[in-house]
């Protein structure tokens, strides 16, 4: 079975993306985690006869069968780069989805593990091509969560995304943002999912970023494009101006130019003031014997 976790690719692009984090600084001692999502056709084989299932505090009824990497508990970006197999397990969700089983490569999963369940469970509805999940502590990102004004999805969104002319094209539904949660928190987790389901990055108040991608890489490209704004903005702002960005009309220009514009126009339905919509959250109940 080990064999098997050190052939897939999806570990080597796990291991990329866990270099480029430590290099940025973004995962700083054991920091941040990740996961990925295989296919529902990837069949890697029965579990070993010793291994047992764990129950699963969430619901994730669409993650039935599925096969996940994730990233150990207690492991550092650095050492996953140079060991991915150690740093990072191979699991398996049971048919009825109330529980996972451990098959290879590290068995100590991250303690955040139900809260990628309750994540990957969402983009299996709202964005089946997004299969990783990408959590880190970029500095910059932590930063904004510093400042009142922008604790709201919508002028985060409309400040930090108007600081260069290409980072609204690559989330024109904008940035999320969530407020406190203890670290590891399942409520953390749960509250995610539900942010997720309209936009693919998300910042925790005083904590960091998570992203879904096309894999690890398309989670991180997002992340890099949301950090150069913020790098921008923290420029100008460091030298005593106060950014306007870029103009609506050029913004709204580029938008269009590239099909995009529907997207941004319907990503804050309700009036500035009215909150972020809440989506139903079904899926994600507790179950009854953990509350
Ligand atoms: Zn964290």
């Amino acid at each position: 079975m080990d064999d098997t976790l050190t052939s897939l690719p999806e570990l080597g692009q796990m291991a990329r993306v866990c270099r480029r984090l430590s290099a940025l600084g973004w995962s700083e001692a054991t920091g941040g985690n990740l996961s990925f999502r295989l296919g529902a056709e990837r069949d890697v084989g029965p579990a070993p006869t010793s291994a047992t299932p764990t129950e699963l505090p969430v619901e994730v009824p669409h993650l039935a069968g599925r096969h996940l990497l994730v990233t150990g508990s207690g492991t550092r970006a650095r050492d996953i780069a140079a060991d991915p197999a150690a740093g990072v397990g191979l699991y398996r969700i049971s048919d009825d989805a109330r529980s996972y089983t451990w098959l290879a490569g590290n068995d100590r999963p991250t303690s955040e593990l139900p809260s990628h369940l309750a994540i990957h469970d969402t983009l299996e509805l709202v964005r089946p091509t997004h299969t990783a999940i990408v959590h880190t502590h970029p500095a910059r990102l932590i930063a904004l969560t510093h400042l009142p004004e922008l604790r709201d999805a919508r002028t985060l969104s409309d400040t930090l995304l108007s600081m260069q002319s290409e980072a609204r094209l690559h989330l024109p539904e904008g940035i999320g943002y969530q407020g406190f949660h203890p670290p590891g928190s399942l409520e953390m987790g749960l509250d995610s999912a539900v942010h997720l389901r309209r936009r693919p990055v998300l910042l925790w108040h005083m904590h960091g970023a998570l992203a879904t991608g096309a894999g690890p890489d398309g989670a991180l490209d997002l992340l890099e494009v949301v950090d150069k704004a913020a790098d921008v903005y923290w420029t100008l702002r460091s030298a005593g101006v106060v950014p306007s960005g870029l103009d609506e009309v050029d913004l709204r220009a580029s938008l269009s130019r590239y099909g995009k514009l529907d997207r941004y126009l319907d990503a804050f339905p309700h009036p500035p003031g009215h909150g972020e919509p809440t989506p139903p959250t079904t899926t994600h109940n507790h179950r009854k014997d953990h509350q």
